[in-house]
C-alpha cells in the first residue's frame, strides 16, 4: 500500500497557504491527491473545472502531487481512491473548532479514515481564499499571496 493522502478543499482559488501545506504533505507522504470539492452550496468565483486546472498548474513542479475534482461526499471519494488519510490545514484556533467537527463526522461516515493536521508557515496563518478574492475584487494586488498562474486567472476574472 502506498502512503497516499488526500488534501480536500474548495480551493477558490488555491493560495500560497494551501501550497505550503501541499509541500509539507508531499515531503512526508509518497503521494498527495488534491481533492477539489464541487462545493455547490458555495457561490464560487471559479468553476470546478477551473479550480482543478489552476491547482494542477500551480503544483506541476511537484512530482508526487496530483489533482482531482469530486462532487458528493468526501468519504466516498476517499473510498474510491483507496486512501485512508486526509490532510487538513490548521491556521488558528478558529480553524480548530470547524476541523474538529468535520473530523468527527468523517469518522462516523467512514471508520478508519484518519485526519492529520498541518500548520503553515506563520506568514500564511491569516491567508484565506476569501481574503484573496475580496482584495482582488476591490482592485488590490494579490501577487504575493497566490502563485502567478492564479493571480493572472483571478485578475482576468475580476476585470475581463
Ligand atoms: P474548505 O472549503 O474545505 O474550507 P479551503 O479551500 O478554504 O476549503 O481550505 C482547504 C483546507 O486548507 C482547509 O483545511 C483549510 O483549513 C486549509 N487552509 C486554507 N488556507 C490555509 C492557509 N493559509 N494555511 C494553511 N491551511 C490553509
Amino acid at each position: 500500500m502506498t502512503n497516499k493522502v488526500i488534501y480536500p478543499g474548495t480551493f477558490d482559488p488555491l493560495t500560497n497557504g494551501h501550497l505550503d501545506i501541499i509541500q509539507r504533505a508531499a515531503n512526508m507522504f509518497d503521494e498527495v491527491v488534491i481533492a477539489v470539492a464541487a462545493s455547490p452550496s458555495k457561490n464560487t468565483m471559479f468553476s470546478l473545472e477551473e479550480r482543478v486546472k489552476l491547482a494542477q498548474q500551480a503544483t506541476q513542479a511537484m512530482p508526487n502531487v496530483s489533482t482531482k475534482g469530486f462532487s458528493g461526499l468526501l468519504v466516498d471519494f476517499a473510498r474510491d481512491e483507496k486512501a485512508n488519510l486526509l490532510v487538513r490545514g490548521l491556521r488558528t484556533t478558529v480553524d480548530f473548532e470547524y476541523e474538529f467537527g468535520l473530523t468527527n463526522m468523517y469518522r462516523r461516515l467512514l471508520p478508519g479514515l484518519e485526519s492529520i493536521f498541518l500548520t503553515p508557515a506563520e506568514e500564511y496563518a491569516f491567508l484565506s481564499s476569501t481574503i484573496v478574492r475580496e482584495v482582488a475584487i476591490h482592485g488590490g494586488d494579490i501577487s504575493n499571496f497566490v502563485p502567478k498562474v492564479i493571480s493572472d486567472a483571478v485578475k482576468s476574472k475580476v476585470s475581463p
